[in-house]
């Protein structure tokens, strides 16, 4: 864990400038990832998805994504194919695991090696797919982990600007992580 915290504040420091693209430029933005239509990513030579949990497909630590995000994901994996769109999480708790395996049809969660922003889960995909690291979309809602471990292993990035949140059920969970949030996206301005 100490690892991964000392190698994020050097990459972090390393790639600070494309970082701070992401937290500036609409280009590379979008409010939620039902902003995303995947046929438009299709169009642009995107072949592969790899999408993050917490705060994309719903708020945190809650287990199942958000209905409307279950009907996207479904559309993804429509466009796709299913061997083609991946959940990488941090936290891929057991009731998540058994959300995806539930359902042939639904995207498959990627089971990482070694937490982004560590790269290493991407290039497992991206050999696993057959793919060039630039047909690769990963999509997520934090700098330091998913959109840093993008730019490490050179895949395609989208940062989701305004994340899923439950400030209700979960209110010291989500106060640190949008705390964590807004620091990364201060750090990087910087
Ligand atoms: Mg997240």
């Amino acid at each position: 864990m100490m690892l991964r915290y000392i190698y994020t504040v050097q990459q972090f420091i390393v790639h600070r400038k494309i970082l701070q693209q992401y937290a500036t430029d609409p280009q590379l933005q979008s409010p939620t990832i039902l902003d995303i239509a995947p046929q438009q990513l299709y169009a642009a030579g995107i072949r592969t998805m790899v999408i993050d949990f917490d705060g994309v497909l719903t708020a945190h630590a809650m287990p199942v994504p958000d209905p409307m995000v279950e009907q996207w994901l479904a559309a993804c994996v429509a466009c796709f194919g299913r061997e083609q769109v991946f959940i990488l999480s941090n936290n891929p708790i057991k009731a998540r695991q058994e959300y995806f395996a539930a359902d042939k049809n639904r995207a498959q969660l990627f089971i990482s090696r070694r937490k982004k922003p560590f790269p290493d889960s991407l290039h497992a995909i991206s050999q696993q797919c057959g793919r060039n690291p630039s047909e690769i979309m990963v999509i997520d809602d934090r700098l330091a982990t998913g959109i840093l471990a993008a730019i490490i292993a050179g895949t395609k990035a989208i940062f989701i600007t305004r994340p899923c949140v439950n400030f209700a059920a979960h209110p010291v969970r989500e106060g640190f992580f949008m705390t964590l949030r807004k620091i990364e996206q201060f750090l990087c301005k910087c």
